[in-house]
């Protein structure tokens, strides 16, 4: 009996140490309350917000991350939690931008498909610096509407400016084909906009 109190009492302090480590880990930067709580409650795969009830933060245009906030704990936990929700079997997606798990922040990871091994990659505080090359139809989805599929005109080229979550630095780069239309339907949802906007047709899985 004494010995399963101990046993008992062991498992308590240790519970409480690991969740004041979460918290600990989760009041530094300059987040809001809200953000945190998403970043902090969160699952390793979070809840993607969906069309049409999550509407309101999914057409809402997303803000840099503060210098200050680069290196936060919870910009760490964000980007590991995200890439969990984007390669998770269930969504087995190719991209997904913040405001797709809540948060307002310019914040995406794309599957480059253009590289060995075709490995996810993360970009801060991204923008579209120019748009150029060829215009091609092709199948776009997106894990915020799901059951739909659409033919999305989009350019064959794009220029980037981010910053390098690892690094700290500025960084540009263009991008060609089918990952330089990955790249504009994430940054797309930095500014409140979905594929469905900008389709020609829109169909319903079978
Ligand atoms: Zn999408």
């Amino acid at each position: 009996m004494k010995q399963i109190r101990l046993s008992w009492m062991r498992a308590t302090i240790f519970a409480a140490a690991a969740m004041c480590g979460v918290l600990l880990s989760c009041q530094s930067g300059g987040w809001t309350a809200a953000e945190k709580k998403i970043i902090c409650e969160a699952d390793s795969v979070m809840c993607v917000m969906t069309m049409p009830q999550d509407s309101a933060v999914l057409r809402t245009p997303s803000v840099d991350v503060s210098p200050r906030d680069l290196k936060s704990e919870e910009l760490k936990a964000l980007m590991a939690k995200m890439y969990k929700t984007v390669t998770d079997p269930t969504q087995d997606g190719v991209g997904i931008a913040a405001p797709q798990v809540g948060i307002n922040r310019r914040i995406i990871w794309v599957q480059r498909l253009d590289k060995a091994g075709e490995p996810f990659e993360c970009y801060i505080n991204i923008r579209i610096d120019s748009l150029y090359g060829d215009t091609t139809r092709g199948r776009e989805g997106c894990l915020s509407i799901p059951g739909y599929w659409g033919i999305v005109p989009r350019r064959s080229d794009v220029t980037v400016t981010y910053v390098n979550p690892e690094s700290g630095q500025s960084l540009k780069e263009h991008i060609h084909g089918f990952t330089a239309v990955i790249f504009q339907h994430e940054c797309d949802h930095l500014e409140g906009i979905l594929y469905t906007d900008k389709a020609d047709s829109l169909f319903a899985d079978q």
